[in-house]
Order: C-alpha cells, then structure tokens, then sequence
C-alpha cells in the first residue's frame, strides 16, 4: 500500500505545525454573529471574528427568502450544464444585475470565484498570441492557477510595485498582447493597490487589466461596486472579477467585462463548459444581495462603524494590526504554534472564534489571525475581544504595540474615497 507516502506528508504537515483542524461550526442565521461550536460533546455559542460574509449577508431575510421561494419554485439543482440544460432564467437575470453592478457590457457567472478566476484567466492567456501575462506577487492562488493553466508566459512583479510593473511593461514591448492581473484588495495583509496608477501603465503601454475584486464587492463604492467604484476607475478595467460568496453572502463567482470577452470565456473555458450550472436558488439569493447592496449604503456605513470601533479598541489595547486601509484587520503572530494557541485559546476560553492563518495561505514567519468585524459585532463584543485578545498576548508572551493616539481616519471615507475626506485630516498620521 502507497497509504505511508500520505501519512508522511502529513506528519510533516504536523510538525510544521500547520496541520488545519476545522472547527464544526453552525452559524445561527437569527442571532449573528452567533454560531453553535461542537467540540466532542460539548456543544456552546461562539461569537464568530473571521468570517468573510463580511456584511452578514448571508442571513438577510430577503436572501434567505429568495433561495427558499426559488427552491420552492424551481426545485434544488440546475439539472445540467448550461450547455446541456439552457441558461436558468434566475441567472440571466442575476448576469445582466451583475452587468450592471460594474457598468460593464456583460457578465459571466461561475461556481465559484476560483473557478472565474481559473477559466478566465486561463482563457485570456491562452487565446492571446504570445500573451504575457504580469501578475502580482501576492496574487490568490486561483488566479495563479488560471495562469498556469493558459499556458502564457508569467512575470510576477513585486507587491503594488508600480515601478517593478512598468519595468516588465516597457521591457515586453508595446505590441505584444500583454494582461495585468491584479487585486484590488489583498485579504491577507487587508492592503489596497493603486488601480488608478496600475491603469495608467496598462494604458500607457497597451495591457489589458485583469482585476480580482473578491474581498471588496458589496462593500466599496456607492453601490458596492469594489474598490474601482470607490475610486472612479471601474470603467478602466477591463475585467473585473468577484465572488459572490463574501460580501454578498451566498456562493458563486463571476466576471464582469466586453461582451466578447464574456462570450469567448463562455465558449472556450473547460471549467465554465464541463460543469453543472448554479440552482437558479442561489443565483436568486445572489441577485437579491446583489440588487439590496446597490441601494443600501446604510449596511456599508454600519459595517464601518464596527470595524472602526474594533481598530480604535484594539490599538487602545495595543494589540499589533498590520493595516488600517481595509475592512480587514490582520493581527500579526509570527509564529505557526503560538498563532493556532492564540486562536484555541480564544475559543476555549473566551467563546471567540479566529482561525489562524498559516502557510501556505501567508508565508512562514507571518502567521496572524484575521478579524473580520461585521455590522451585528455590537460594542461589547468588541470590547470582550480587546480584553481576550490582551490576555491571550500576555499568557503567551506576545509583543505587544506601544499605543498610538495619533487620529485615525475618518470611517466613511474607507467606503466613499479618502479624496472627499482628505482636507480635513491633510497632515494626520493615518495610523
Ligand atoms: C476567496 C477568493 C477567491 C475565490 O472566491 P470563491 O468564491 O471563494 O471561490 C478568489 N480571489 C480571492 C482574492 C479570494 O480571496
């Protein structure tokens, strides 16, 4: 039996000390950001920090309502592949909703953002003439694996390093087809990149753009159209790309872009062709999240209450964060053991939930854990995380920050552009 070659790698795993146990958790729609943890045959509520539904949208009556009416209606499973079985109208309605979301011509929808951006990318590189294809060095590991995929030529360049970037521009030449792919907003450092600077080089030089809008969908812009809105660049973006499991709550993944592009994606991505459409169930919660979070800045202004609050708690505990640019608040550890103490111990004995990151999700030496506040994390669960977290790092010996009571920025201008707020802390330490 070859059964010794798995086990091995795993021990090594373990050794590592990134062997991953999940948590066997059941989220309580009525009562977020509640969730049942069962460990053995203890059964308790834990107040869940790391979740990516970061808007709690996942529990919105109205989405809830349209999954369970759609199901009602139309049955659980699409019954085929697109190919096989016809577009549902559900998601007709959902791409054209999409669409409109990025003001762009059309959109496509996947199972998941990995696969959007695997047959995408995947695509664009493989139907383009010796395309080459640049790509940031911290880019997901589903757009690396659309780029391995096209077999195109790669060239990584150094995180946000626009001179880096347009070093390769300049040396591929302007004729050949080239494609910049990128993230708006990196989840794991909670960091944004300059989509207005990175278009500007794209322009100068002849590229398409490629961009991954993941963690920013539903929660920048007027109408939670991503970072690109937020900053007046969406329609210098060739490809927007977006998961509709995260700020939107459901599951599934999409581009948005030309017509043609969606068209030739359509036509040619194995993994868009060879699997089973979305349960027009899902693509009719889909929608609905997508449609509320159009209107409803309000859930946008409330989540950045919270994540406001819980950075100025944090900061006044002296607990490290390794930015302040994003809704994300990484918690920087530095250490794969003392990361996955730090996060039982929270759970064990605070009834908090945050997984801990570990390699390969970030390099070594750079394990954290992640908090993700949401609109229903109230004041004094963010309070009890301070307290947690402070006795956490002294039981474990952590580093703690010397405090910082340098002003912070103003909350709404995270959703709406520093521009419109800039005047008024022109000077301040952002931090
Ligand atoms: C989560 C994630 C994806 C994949 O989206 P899913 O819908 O979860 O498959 C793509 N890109 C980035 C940057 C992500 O973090």
């Amino acid at each position: 039996m070859l059964r010794h070659h798995f086990q091995s790698y795993l021990d090594g795993v373990r050794r590592e000390g990134r062997y991953r146990i999940f948590a066997d958790l059941e989220r309580d729609a009525a009562r977020p950001p509640y969730a049942r943890w069962r460990d053995g045959s203890n059964c308790r509520d834990v107040v869940v920090w790391c979740s990516n539904d970061y808007l709690g949208m996942g529990r919105h009556p109205l989405v809830i309502d349209a999954m369970v009416k759609t199901a009602q209606r139309t049955g659980t499973g699409a019954g085929g592949t697109r190919n096989i079985s016809g577009n549902s109208h559900a998601v007709i309605t959902l791409e054209a909703e999409l669409a409109d979301l990025h003001r762009k011509d059309a959109a496509l929808v996947f199972s998941s953002g990995y696969v959007a951006n695997e047959a995408a990318l995947g695509t664009i590189g493989r139907l383009l003439p010796d395309c080459l294809i640049l790509s940031d060095e911290r880019n997901h590991a589903s757009m690396i694996a659309g780029i391995r995929a096209s077999g195109a030529d790669k060239q990584i360049f150094r995180h946000n390093d626009l001179d880096h970037l347009e070093t390769m521009l300049r040396h591929a030449g302007h004729f050949r087809p080239k494609v910049i792919a990128f993230e708006s907003l990196y989840s794991m450092d909670g960091d944004i990149a300059p989509i207005s600077r990175i278009c500007d080089l794209a322009e100068k030089f002849g590229a398409i753009t490629y961009l991954d809008e993941v963690h920013a969908v539903g929660l920048y812009g007027a109408r939670g159209a991503g970072i690109a809105e937020r900053d007046g660049v969406m329609d210098r973006v060739d490809v927007i790309e977006g998961t509709l499991a995260k700020g939107f709550g459901v599951v599934g993944g999409y581009i948005a872009a030309d017509a043609v592009i969606c068209d030739t994606i359509r036509s040619a991505a194995p993994s868009f062709i060879f699997t089973t459409a979305m349960p027009p169930a899902v693509a009719a919660a889909a929608t609905q999240s997508v449609v509320h979070l159009k209107k409803s800045i309000a859930v946008r202004i409330a989540h950045w209450l919270q994540v406001d609050k819980t950075r100025r708690a944090l900061r006044n505990a002296g607990i490290p964060m390794m930015s302040l640019e994003s809704h994300i608040i990484p918690v920087p550890v530095g250490d794969p053991d003392l990361c996955r103490e730090a996060s039982t111990l929270l759970m064990e004995k605070f009834g908090l939930y945050l997984q801990p990151i570990n390699y390969p999700t970030v390099p070594r030496g750079t394990e954290r854990l992640r908090i993700t506040p949401t609109p229903f994390h109230n004041d004094q669960m963010i309070e009890d995380l301070a307290n947690a977290l402070c006795e956490v790092w002294d039981t474990l010996g952590l580093r703690f920050e010397a405090i910082n009571r340098a002003p912070m920025l103003h909350p709404h201008s995270f959703i709406t552009g520093a521009s419109q707020y800039s005047h008024r802390y022109a000077g301040a330490n952002p931090l």
